[in-house]
């Protein structure tokens, strides 16, 4: 028997899941050399952080030493 708190259950989950998914990603843009890098690089230090859509949308390409696995 399915009770009214196993749905409320199963919403949360599924609410919690999706909120996860469509969490945005963060870079660290360098305005000079137009590169954007993760937040553990040693580079991203006082650099202006911005969603990585928005750094791939203003022509930001990823940093060889943070990005060498591709984020796309
Ligand atoms: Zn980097």
């Amino acid at each position: 028997m399915i009770t009214i708190a196993t749905i409320l259950l199963f919403i949360t989950i599924l609410f919690l899941y999706l909120n996860n998914n469509s969490k945005v990603k963060y870079v660290y843009i360098n305005e000079k050399t137009k590169k954007y890098h993760l937040e553990d690089c040693p580079y991203s230090k006082n650099l202006k952080e911005i969603p990585l859509k928005n750094a791939i949308k203003n022509g930001y390409e990823p940093c060889k030493i943070c990005n060498h696995n591709n984020l796309q």
